[in-house]
């Protein structure tokens, strides 16, 4: 049984996730803060740190942690390739311009260490994933409680959110806990029926246009 604690970092307030099965853990979005991660850790190992995308306010610890601790960092390519307009957008926004590790790339069916797996949810960012556990996702800024990610920002598209988002739907049980980038956590039912952006409904179109 995989635990899920959280420390919020950064001006951004994101959430950072411990995820752990017993003294091993998994660092996901390390945005800020590496000593309050460290000290939420305690003696626990750490075996990765992942990003669920590259946005600055999702990795600017991940190379401070990754160089002490000695890990891998683990990203989708196709946020990789856009590090430098990400980067740029840190500091258009008055925010420090992250140093970034070595990448080691994840996609599509990765699995990671504690048996996580990957789910490739483009729209927010191209290399945007959540990370899936025995029931629990991590969506990064993807979804949240009650929203989802916005899309106008390098790379954003709201299509393939949508699709992204519905995916979630679709391929999750409704009891799955969803842990999101920012805010609180919820759950796939919950969101699937009361998200006011994109719930359950909204991936029903082409299936209610037959009928018309
Ligand atoms: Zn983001
Ligand atoms: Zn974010």
């Amino acid at each position: 049984m995989l635990t899920v604690e959280v420390v919020v970092v950064g001006p951004l307030e994101t959430n950072c996730y411990l995820v752990c099965d017993g003294n091993s853990c998994v660092i996901i979005d390390p945005g800020d803060e590496a000593e309050a991660i460290l000290n939420t850790l305690g003696n626990r190992r750490v075996l990765a740190v992942v990003a669920t995308h590259l946005h600055f306010d999702h990795v600017g610890a991940a190379k401070e942690l990754t160089d002490s601790l000695g890990v891998p960092f683990m990203v989708h390519k196709l946020d990789w390739e856009l590090r430098d307009a990400f980067n740029e957008l840190a500091v258009r926004w008055g925010f420090a311009r992250p140093e970034l590790p070595e990448p080691v790339f994840i996609d599509e069916g990765s699995k990671l260490p504690l048996d996580l797996k990957v789910m490739h949810t483009p729209g927010h960012t191209p290399g945007s994933i959540s990370i899936v556990g025995d029931n629990f996702v991590i969506t990064g800024d993807t979804l949240f409680a009650g929203s989802v990610g916005r899309t106008d920002l390098p790379g954003g598209d709201v299509d393939r959110l949508r699709d992204s988002v519905c995916r979630l739907y679709r391929e999750l049980p409704d009891d799955f806990i969803i842990y999101p980038g920012h805010g609180p956590y919820t759950t796939v039912g919950e969101e699937k029926l009361n998200n006011l952006v994109i719930p359950m409904e909204a991936c029903l179109g082409e299936g209610r246009a037959q009928f018309i």
